[in-house]
């Protein structure tokens, strides 16, 4: 398909005003390599006119009707972080995530806000792990315990999840899914350190999960602002079922990898790691840590020698604890095979206590660790700005400009002006 960006180079027809049309978020955000892969662009489309390339990048597998939408969404375009303001949830009713919306509310959102003790505004803060010592579980295996018991106590009929990729030519990536069993969600437990699209499969066309099926979603944060973003806006996303999202579980994220990049030139091709034989791959006090299934250390560098593999698009990001999520968990702030959880909401609240009695609990070994890795991360992103960070100052990141940067022109202030 020829890419015209506007409507009057394809028919000489006057742009109608405020439109942008997906080659436009092609231009800033895929072609200059800042795409961070979440899918969420898919799942905004309304035509359902963006599919998911070879590649794995989004692509035009329709006509663009210009909508915005695409745009509007995208963390890396137009995304407006005041729409992650936190939900007031109601776990009882199981109700779509209603997001507040008082633009002086002092309550914690992504673009600032008092971070009351650095982590933001939290109701529970635990580290954690399943007490039963399930196979292949990155840390303390509280993500994979917690969809366990949500299914079969049947809060939830599916979670949307990463599991390694059926494709014997590619070891070790994860590619998106919904597991909808107890024995899926473990066959899919661990970390993949590359992006998957994840939320092009709310189409759930392919699933049978009935007509109003309840969803988790586990995902880095850039993926749960992109849910939470589209569910403060009340209109159907075409075949997307982002309205089915019941819980966003944010795996607390740095960075995320080029599969082919990270896993086949830098692991497989330069320092010749057996695939097969590898139990786990993991980023840990800034190394990379490769394990055998025999204990050996494959691989244990710093993970600065790999950041050329990282997605460009991750240096922006500001948002390491997963901060619009129900619950983000990660391993940095507990001892080795924990899980560290924090709980920001009363559906994560709810979701938790339905899991207690399948998990060790125990107060956060050290959530100033947790602390200072959120201001690296912001201050990395701020460099990636131009600009310092003041770990003092408000959690502020200027999308505005950066995107403008980027883009070349002022999209985002046109969009939002209608
Ligand atoms: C790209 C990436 C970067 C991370 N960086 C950090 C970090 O810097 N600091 C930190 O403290 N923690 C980080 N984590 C989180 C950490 O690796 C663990 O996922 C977390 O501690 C939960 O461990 P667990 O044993 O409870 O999870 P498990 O019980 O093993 O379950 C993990 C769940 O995550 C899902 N999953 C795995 N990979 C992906 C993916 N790429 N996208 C979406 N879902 C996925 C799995 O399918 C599974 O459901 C990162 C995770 C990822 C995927
Ligand atoms: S960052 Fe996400 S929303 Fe933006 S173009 Fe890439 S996949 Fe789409
Ligand atoms: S660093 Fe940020 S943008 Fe990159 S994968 Fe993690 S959450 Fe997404």
């Amino acid at each position: 398909m020829k890419r015209y960006r506007l409507r009057e180079q394809m028919n000489g027809i006057d742009e109608p005003p405020g439109k942008v049309w997906f080659w436009e978020l092609a231009a800033a955000v895929i072609d200059a390599d800042r795409c961070i892969q979440c899918g969420t662009c898919v799942a905004a489309c309304p035509s359902n006119s963006i599919g998911v390339g070879e590649l794995g990048l989004p692509e035009l597998v329709k006509m663009c009707t210009g909508c915005s939408l695409c745009w509007d969404f995208c963390p890396r375009g137009g995304l407006r972080y005041e729409a992650l303001w936190p939900p007031s949830s109601s776990a009882e009713d199981g109700a779509p995530a209603v997001v507040r919306s008082d633009a002086s509310d002092p309550y914690w959102k992504i673009s600032g806000g008092p971070p009351a003790d650095g982590l933001g505004a939290i109701v529970g803060r635990y580290a954690v792990r399943s007490a039963t010592r399930n196979r292949g579980v990155q840390d303390g295996g509280a993500v994979s315990a917690l969809l366990v018991a949500l299914l079969e106590s049947g809060d939830i009929d599916g979670a949307l999840v990463a599991k390694p990729s059926s494709d014997p030519d590619e070891p070790w990536k994860g590619v998106a899914t919904i597991a909808r069993t107890p024995d899926e969600v473990l066959e899919a437990a661990g970390s993949f350190y590359n992006q998957t699209m994840a939320l092009a499969q709310l189409d759930l066309a392919r699933y049978q999960l009935g007509p109003d099926p309840r969803l988790a979603v586990v995902g880095t944060p850039c993926e749960i602002q992109g849910i939470r973003a589209m569910q403060s806006r009340r209109w159907a996303t075409g075949a997307h079922r982002v309205d089915s999202v019941v819980l966003t579980i944010a795996l607390m994220c740095t960075k995320s990898f080029d599969y082919e990049g990270l896993i086949v030139r830098e692991l497989r091709d330069k320092r010749r790691v057996d695939l097969e034989r590898v139990a786990k791959i993991d980023v840990v006090d800034g190394k990379m840590i490769v394990e055998y299934r025999d204990g050996q250390r494959a691989v244990d560098e710093p993970i600065k020698h790999f950041h050329g593999t990282a997605l460009k698009g991750c240096d922006e990001c500001a948002d390491f604890l997963g901060r619009s999520a129900d619950i983000s968990m990660g391993s940095v702030g507990s001892l080795s095979g924990w899980t560290s959880v924090l709980i920001r909401t009363d559906r994560g609240l709810a979701a938790f206590e339905r899991a207690r009695p399948r998990l060790d609990i125990r107060a956060l070994d050290d959530p100033d660790a947790l602390v200072r890795l959120d201001n690296l991360d912001k201050r990395v992103a701020f460099r990636s700005l131009g600009r310092p960070f003041d770990p003092d100052g408000p959690l502020f990141v200027d999308y505005e400009a950066h995107v403008r940067h980027y883009a070349g022109s002022d999209r985002r202030a046109v969009v939002h002006a209608r």
